[in-house]
């Protein structure tokens, strides 16, 4: 039995990019038929000639809750996913307070999430020293695998691992069958570089710049290649920024190894030459980098050694950036980005050449893939979730704070104008967002199964 449909001249699949009807059963999606083939009793949504595509799933979400909640929450980062036509997001397991490094720590997330969630949400735990024993345990209870890192991650209580706590955590994750995403830095670069900058000034992008150089990601590459092929585990290259380290991934991909690699909007959008005194809003790390950076991820993005792009969506306090210092090097290190990633994307997939089947597989079937979700989200196919996004590619808009829903309202998209908005989006069949308004009460899933 049919609940809806939706059809638009313009429906993304795996197999078309043109006029389908969307049926949709008990949350799921029954079928892709014929634009005109709509049984005469079933609730019919016809988007006309908007984009219909499955909804993003944003496998890169610091949510922060519980402990840091008013960082970031679930209430408001689900709401903002819904807003930006994503429909499922991966909850980073550092910043909240407990991290998501044991089974207790995953319990209490959960309890945090549960009944606040608009979106599906799903769940990475951590790899910290000493924690090899709660690894199986936490794949018993549902994370979809485990992130590191390999200098210090900005928060105490979520430890980096040296090359002897990779050689214990590895193996056990290969065991496991699970995956190992890794924040690519290694300290020694950092720490050289950081002691030739007496002097500069902080509020200068260069000094920042200057202090995460390249290196640091390039040795952190190698190091996960050559573990990788040891010990046969499965590693994810978290938000890669530097261009002189693709060679080297582009080598380890020919090789065969299971490798992957994900991207983030600002890294293909802004550029370091233009980031202005005191713009903390623009730091991350790894940084930005320059301009012929830039265009080298996106010779990556094209070639497929970039597999996907995803938020990173790093928020904190409005305080905690130092705005009216200004001070790039003691300013907290995150973009917030979750809500603009499909606007910004387009507009930038669209000046270059791309076209909708490259958006659709970058931001939504490669990263359910990722999170082990590719069986049931990413793509509009029968039998998988009915997450879809309604929108319009042809219509701009300006980004101003009224419009967004993270908790805070801070983000270098700010006064940037956009190609790409979205009307509506429904998670599992139920519509959550239309045109501006939120429509249900938070019933988006926890994906532990
Ligand atoms: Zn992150």
């Amino acid at each position: 039995m049919t609940d809806q449909i939706i059809r638009s001249r313009r429906v993304v699949t795996p197999l078309i990019l043109g006029p389908a009807s969307v049926h949709i059963s008990d949350g799921k999606i029954e079928a892709i038929r014929e634009w005109d083939d709509i049984p005469a009793s079933t609730p019919l949504t016809d988007a006309g000639a908007s984009v219909v595509m499955p909804g993003n799933v944003d496998a890169h979400v610091h949510v922060n809750e519980p402990g840091r909640t008013e960082w970031e929450g679930y209430a408001t980062a689900t709401k903002a996913a819904a807003a930006g036509g994503v429909t499922t997001i991966v909850d980073m397991p550092l910043n909240s307070i407990p991290p998501t490094t044991t089974l207790a720590g995953f319990e209490e997330k959960l309890a945090a999430a549960e009944g606040k969630c608009s979106v599906d949400v799903a769940f990475w735990g951590g790899v910290v020293p000493e924690n090899k024993t709660e690894l199986a345990p936490l794949i018993e209870r549902g994370v979809r695998g485990f992130k590191c890192f390999l200098i210090h991650s900005g928060v105490d209580e979520f430890p980096h691992l040296t090359e002897a706590g990779l050689r214990v955590a590895m193996p056990e994750i290969a065991l496991l069958g699970s995956i190992l995403l890794v924040h690519a830095e290694v300290p020694e670069p950092i720490d050289a570089a950081v002691a030739s900058l007496a002097g500069l000034d902080p509020r200068h992008y260069d000094t920042f710049l200057r202090s995460r150089p390249r290196a640091s990601e390039n040795e952190a590459i190698e190091l996960m290649i050559r573990l990788c092929r040891e010990t046969g585990c499965r590693v994810h290259i978290v938000h890669h920024s530097s261009s002189d380290a693709l060679p080297t991934l582009r080598a380890a991909r020919a090789e065969g190894l299971p490798l992957t690699v994900e991207t983030c909007p600002h890294y293909l959008t802004f550029a370091a030459e233009e980031i202005a005194d005191g713009a903390t809003h623009f730091k991350c790390c790894p940084p930005v980098r320059e301009t012929e950076n830039r265009e080298k991820l996106w010779d990556a993005v094209a070639d497929g050694t970039i597999d996907m792009v995803v938020s990173d969506h790093s928020p904190c306090t409005p305080a905690l950036k130092l705005q009216k210092t200004g001070d790039f090097m003691d300013a907290w290190g995150g973009i917030a980005a979750l809500q603009f990633g499909l606007p910004v994307m387009w507009t930038n997939l669209t000046k270059r050449g791309f076209g909708l089947a490259d958006l659709t597989r970058l931001m939504s079937a490669a990263p359910a893939k990722l999170a082990g979700l590719g069986d049931r989200k990413g793509q509009l196919a029968a039998g998988y979730d009915a997450d879809i996004v309604i929108w319009n590619p042809e219509s701009n808009f300006k980004v101003v704070p009224q419009m967004v829903q993270h908790r805070h309202k801070l983000t270098p998209y700010s006064g940037m104008d956009l190609f790409g908005t979205v009307s509506v989006t429904y998670v599992q069949g139920r519509k959550v967002f239309d045109n501006g308004e939120f429509i249900a009460a938070p019933a988006g899933k926890m994906l532990i199964e």
